[in-house]
């Protein structure tokens, strides 16, 4: 028996999914992402001299707000994010028109719900390159600093490198995980030959480094098969180069 997960749009195998990690973080994103549609919400006639100052100052009588954006194409609508539904829903309550200090009168309703989906990533692009920038002015603020208590050029270019090479941990899981590639290819081609190339065969690796891979076939002979998948029109398996390598990207934190 197979269910679906609507959430991860996934078949799983079986109920214990839902306790999996994947899927908790999905609905952690869920239950954010409509809280933040509920304490949200939607402003037009939004007038050419308004910008997010005036429309937070007069919004934030009604509750302390998060976020404020007005549409950039045509500056005619707002949405202001509230830090909590409650403040949303007063405001909301207060009066579908709300007349600013200049005169002018501005229309408000709830913002429109959209369904979450999954693809939608758990934290948005901004905050992703955020965390990223934070970290990295970080360890350049700390890099420069050790390369200042040097004396020579060669302790720094020494530094660098101990700060810029792939680690321990991280080249042998590389390893076990070519022996592992190595095992399944020679299992099925025992003529073949797996090769390390590039920067984890020289040792110049960092940890953002991929990983390169030549398969030698020698002798290897394929002969054409005929997948029978449903939605493959049985073209047969040709492998006309003596060798293919192909790139395995491994970066753990990109
Ligand atoms: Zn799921």
């Amino acid at each position: 028996m197979v269910f679906r997960c609507d959430l991860c749009r996934i078949e799983v195998p079986d109920a214990d999914h839902t306790k999996g990690k994947r899927h908790q973080a999905l609905l952690n994103a869920r239950e954010r992402f409509e809280i933040s549609q509920n304490s949200s919400i939607y402003i037009s006639r939004i007038k050419p001299e308004h910008d997010e100052n005036i429309l937070k100052d007069y919004f934030s009588r009604f509750g302390q707000i998060k976020n404020c954006f007005i549409d950039k194409e045509k500056h005619t609508y707002a949405i202001v994010e509230y830090e909590n539904i409650d403040s949303a829903n007063k405001c909301l309550e207060h009066s579908d028109e709300h007349k600013l200090n200049d005169g002018s009168r501005l229309k408000v309703k709830q913002r429109n719900h959209h369904e979450f989906k999954s693809k939608r990533m758990l934290i948005s692009e901004q905050e992703f390159l955020n965390i990223n920038k934070e970290k990295e002015i970080e360890q350049h603020a700390i890099m420069v600093q050790k390369l200042n208590n040097q004396l020579t050029i060669d302790e720094q270019a020494e530094t660098i490198v101990e700060q810029e090479k792939i680690t321990d941990e991280l080249f042998k899981m590389r390893e076990e995980f070519f022996k592992e590639l190595e095992i399944m290819f020679i299992k099925y081609f025992p003529e073949a030959k797996l090769c390390l190339t590039g920067s984890m065969a020289n040792s110049l690796a960092t940890n953002l480094s991929d990983m390169d891979i030549v398969l030698i076939l020698n002798d290897t002979y394929i002969e054409a098969q005929h997948l029978s998948s449903s939605n493959n029109s049985g073209e047969s398996m040709n492998i006309d180069e003596n060798s293919c390598s192909n790139d395995i990207d491994m970066n753990q934190n990109k």
